[in-house]
């Protein structure tokens, strides 16, 4: 392998949203030499301005039968919680079957042992890299409310609770002043809940990616500033070129690039049916309403976060690809039926933003080796839980650098299971 550059690194990371960030700091902390590559920089993407939930719960894949018997009534409204640009529903296929698919019984099994696994994991390394960084104050640790607005809405829940119950997931369902307790303000049209004792989100995404990465940095890590046009790999070592077409070398690369990570992987000689779900939101200013914990509307498809730094509405997916510029009416849509769910929510002086989860059809995220490859490692594919996951995926990004035994199966995880 040919190369400008006459240094080795140790480990290249391409990516410096949180799985990047968390993998950095996991290796930092083992003593490998770690840079990270990034074209925009630390934390400004799609782990800027998520819903900051650190959703341990969420263990139930997405391709499960209640979702797909909603699709209908969701796709029928081009501003709910699902949608499709028409024209990109043919590029859209294959992925779709493979989702729908996903969704047969011993497939949907499997994959929610496989995401219960990783939520034990994940909740451990959080917690553990929240204190050795000295992020833990930027913890809330109360919960989350999900409500229903009709019995046969929440009956079409409990299959879902019942699931969580077998993998020991702490839940309450609530009706009536217990509602009004955990949330004051709330319309009536919301006739029962679900409180999650155990749901728990951060101060604000960015700000704790952030944080991770002045950990990461005093730990030795390092940052430079390129967009990575093409990467190939041997069984030694890997290559990066820039987009200023200089080239560097190294001996692990790990490709966590978010929604584009496909596009690198793909180079490398694997095809990984990676789309994305876009997702948008509004941060409002702190004041807009005293939200006590996260507000979870699954029916509607999206939340309300109180952060540190505002009022953050949405969710939603747009399975529009990584090309198509935002639509900001879906925003708007999700703001005025978070007015009417909280009728003296102020709606004024809002940030609009949209980001891409990166979705695997199985909701599964891609940790493992590149099968062509072995000084490359994958981490991609977290979808809705990125940020939840995020320290575990660190964690087993380290064992396989370093050639250690993983605390969990990874074989559900597999880069070759497509
Ligand atoms: C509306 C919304 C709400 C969400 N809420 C939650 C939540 O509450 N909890 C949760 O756990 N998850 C949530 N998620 C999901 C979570 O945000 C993602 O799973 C997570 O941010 C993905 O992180 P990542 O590091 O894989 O990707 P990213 O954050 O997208 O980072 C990838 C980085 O790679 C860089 N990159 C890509 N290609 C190249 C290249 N060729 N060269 C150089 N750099 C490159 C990009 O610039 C980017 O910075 C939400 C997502 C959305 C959209």
């Amino acid at each position: 392998m040919s190369s400008e550059s006459g240094t080795q690194l140790d480990v290249a990371i391409i990516g410096g949203g949180i799985i990047g960030i968390c993998a950095a700091a996991f290796l930092a902390e083992a003593g490998r030499k770690v840079t990270i590559f990034d074209r925009t920089g630390i934390c400004e993407e799609t782990s800027s301005g998520n819903a900051a939930a650190f959703a341990f719960s969420d263990v139930l894949p997405l391709a499960h039968k209640g979702m797909i018997r909603q699709l209908p009534k969701w796709l029928a409204d081009p501003l709910g919680p699902l949608s499709v640009p028409p024209a990109y529903l043919p590029r859209l296929l294959p992925w779709l079957i493979r989702f729908w698919r996903a969704g047969a019984p011993e497939k949907y099994e499997a994959g929610l042992a496989a995401q219960a696994g990783m939520m034990k994991l994940a909740e451990a390394e959080w917690m553990g890299l929240l204190d050795r960084s000295g992020t833990r104050p930027m913890l809330r640790e109360d919960g989350s409310l999900e409500l229903y607005e009709s019995e046969a809405e929440f009956r079409a829940s409990l299959p879902g609770w019942a699931a969580r119950a077998r993998f020991d997931i702490g839940f309450r369902h609530v009706e009536g002043e217990d509602i009004a307790t955990l949330q004051p303000g709330l319309s009536p049209r919301f006739v029962k809940g679900t409180f999650v004792p155990g749901w728990k989100t951060v101060a604000d995404p960015k700000l704790l990616g952030k944080a991770v990465w002045a950990y990461a940095q005093a730990k030795g890590a390092r940052f430079e500033m390129a967009r990575i046009d093409r990467v190939a790999a041997n069984q030694d070592e890997a290559a990066l070129t820039l987009a200023d077409g200089t080239t560097r070398r190294a001996r692990h690369l790990v490709v966590a690039a978010g929604a584009w990570s496909h596009l690198l992987a793909r180079q490398l000689g694997d095809r990984i049916p990676l789309e994305t779900e876009r997702g948008y939101n509004t941060t409002l200013p702190k004041g807009a309403f005293d939200v006590k914990r996260q507000l979870i509307f699954s029916g509607h498809g999206f939340v309300i976060t109180p952060l540190e730094t505002g009022l953050r509405v949405g969710g939603a997916v747009e399975l529009g690809g990584i090309e198509r510029p935002p639509n900001y009416d879906r925003s708007k849509a999700l703001l005025q039926k978070a007015q009417k769910f909280l009728p003296g929510l102020d709606p004024v002086g809002g940030r609009e933003w949209m980001g891409f989860r990166p979705s695997l059809p199985d909701s599964v995220p891609v940790i493992g080796r590149a099968p062509g490859g072995r000084s490359v490692v994958y981490a991609f594919g977290h979808g809705h839980l990125g940020l939840t996951q995020a320290a575990a995926t660190g964690r087993l990004i380290r064992g396989l650098v370093l050639g250690q035994t993983p605390p969990i199966d990874l074989a559900p995880f597999s880069p070759l299971r497509f």
